[in-house]
């Protein structure tokens, strides 16, 4: 076909797009409108290839063809937006695949509680109203030793909270090396500024003594903060007062103690070749006045933000009215709370909690595994290359960056296909599939692969290689 005038005439108009049996098909499954705007859509873009001087068969002008583009833009109606991942990354707390899975048992609690009513807010004692807290508190202060405690929407909610409840107007002492920014723009001076705190910065970066808090200490001052510093390290000449030292110049000067511990753990795990830091329990024992933590970090839980420690300065927390617009929902609260349950036998954790397990794999179950999806990829004879690869897997979710599992992954690497593409045929998937890239291959690493996940993965690498959309 030629002339630009003639091309433009050939377009198909859009009622006869929409009469293709593409488009046709769909209508009992999406609006007239969504259908008329694809179409219209599709004839436009056609309209602006040939405006821009594109070579346009008439083939493409055909209005079945152009009804197939049409379908494409109809495609983010038809499939759910939020879908399952099979997390092949190797990162466990993947923060943008959505941190920590949940246990069985928080799961079934969140079925139960929601598809009907629940004991949210009544004291069936006297069958008045409840608190929606004293489900998780009384599991909060005997798993952490802390006298009262209470959950918002999230960590960064809960710092936001407790420093605006306990120190506006005021001023909040925090050491230089801890001015952390965590992912997606929580930075500490700005959440202070939010709450109204001015804050007053000690120490340089990498070393703060005790006498550099002593000597910034005013008539302002409120609030002595100590931040965990989650996604990085100084590493080197360094020095950080730790809390426990902090305490008896807290109590001298009347000023709350606070802790930002980002991950929280309520048990020691070391025993799974983590490092050591102090759990929330030991934390309370410090005499800290006030800490922070979030639920679906390292505790394994869903999102949310906990708060621990005085009794007094946590009731002065909980009627702010920024609890209120903070505050936990019922399927959020469900989890937690079933979440809980399951660390009062800590010997049970390792078992129910998915992000325990992970912890737990030994390098050798990870290469068994790596080794039988390798087994069912090579058995299709594809057109790719595989090996067995060591590999580390990572915390993630900006806790213990410095920490590598050490484990094994399988190596894609396609003769002909690029990697790109494979990649974006893998993320299209339901469920779709995640895996690293590297070395021009994928690289995928089984420890945040559930077991009953792995054959579904092995299949959905087979049609992604393969080519099947
Ligand atoms: C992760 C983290 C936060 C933010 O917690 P969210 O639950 O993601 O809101 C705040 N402070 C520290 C130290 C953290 O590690």
């Amino acid at each position: 076909m030629s002339g630009q005038h003639e091309l433009l005439r050939s377009l198909p108009a859009v009622d006869r797009v929409l009469r293709a049996d593409v488009l046709q098909d769909l209508v009992s499954r999406l609006p007239q409108e969504i259908l008329t705007s694809s179409a219209q859509q599709a004839v436009a873009d056609l309209r602006k290839r040939i405006l821009a001087g594109a070579e346009v068969s008439a083939e493409q002008l055909d209005p079945v063809s152009v009804a197939n583009a049409a379908v494409a833009f109809c495609q983010p109606y038809l499939q759910p937006s939020l879908r399952k991942v099979i997390n092949a990354t190797g990162t466990l707390l993947h923060t943008n695949l959505g941190r920590a899975p949940l246990s069985k048992e928080a799961l079934d609690t969140i079925q139960t509680i929601s598809e009907g009513y629940s004991t949210l807010e009544i004291d069936m004692d006297t069958g008045q109203r409840g608190h929606r807290y004293s489900h998780v508190r009384r599991l909060l202060t005997h798993l952490t030793g802390a006298e009262d405690a209470l959950v918002v929407n999230n960590n960064a909610g809960a710092v936001l909270l407790a420093l605006t409840a306990l120190g506006k107007g005021s001023e909040a002492i925090v050491s230089r090396g801890e001015l952390v920014e965590i992912g997606g723009a929580f930075r500490i001076p700005e959440v202070m500024e939010a709450g109204g705190l001015k804050l007053r910065e000690v120490g340089s970066s990498n070393r703060t003594h005790l006498r550099d808090y002593e000597g910034a200490i005013s008539e302002e001052t409120k609030i002595l903060l100590k931040v965990h510093t989650s996604n990085y390290r100084i590493i080197g000449f360094t020095s950080d007062v730790p809390a426990a030292e902090l305490k008896p110049l807290a109590e001298k000067k009347n000023l709350i103690l606070m802790e930002d511990l980002g991950s929280g753990m309520l048990i020691d795990l070391t025993k799974f070749g983590l490092p050591y830091e102090p759990t929330v329990a030991e934390t309370v024992k410090a005499g800290v006045d006030v800490i922070t933590f979030s639920g679906d970090k390292l505790l394994g839980g869903p999102q949310a933000g906990i708060v621990v420690g005085r009794k007094d300065l946590l009731q002065k927390i909980g009627k702010h009215p920024l609890a209120r617009a903070l505050r936990i929902d019922k399927l959020t609260l469900a989890a937690l709370e079933s979440t809980l349950r399951l660390y009062l036998q800590p010997e049970q954790v390792v078992e129910r909690l998915p992000i325990m397990r992970m912890f737990n794999a030994t390098p050798e179950e990870q290469q068994t595994r790596c080794q039988r999806l390798l087994d069912r990829l090579q058995a299709e004879g594809l057109p790719i290359s595989l090996q067995l690869v060591e590999d580390f897997a990572q915390v993630g979710g900006g806790s213990m960056p410095q920490i590598q599992l050490p484990g094994w992954g399988v190596e894609i690497k396609p003769d002909t296909a690029s990697v790109d593409a494979l990649g974006r045929r893998l993320r299209n998937f339901i469920p779709a599939v995640v895996p690293r890239v590297q070395n021009d291959s994928l690289l995928i690493n089984m420890r945040a692969v559930a077991e009953e996940e792995e054959l579904l993965l092995a299949q959905l690498l087979i049609a992604a290689i393969r080519g099947e959309a």
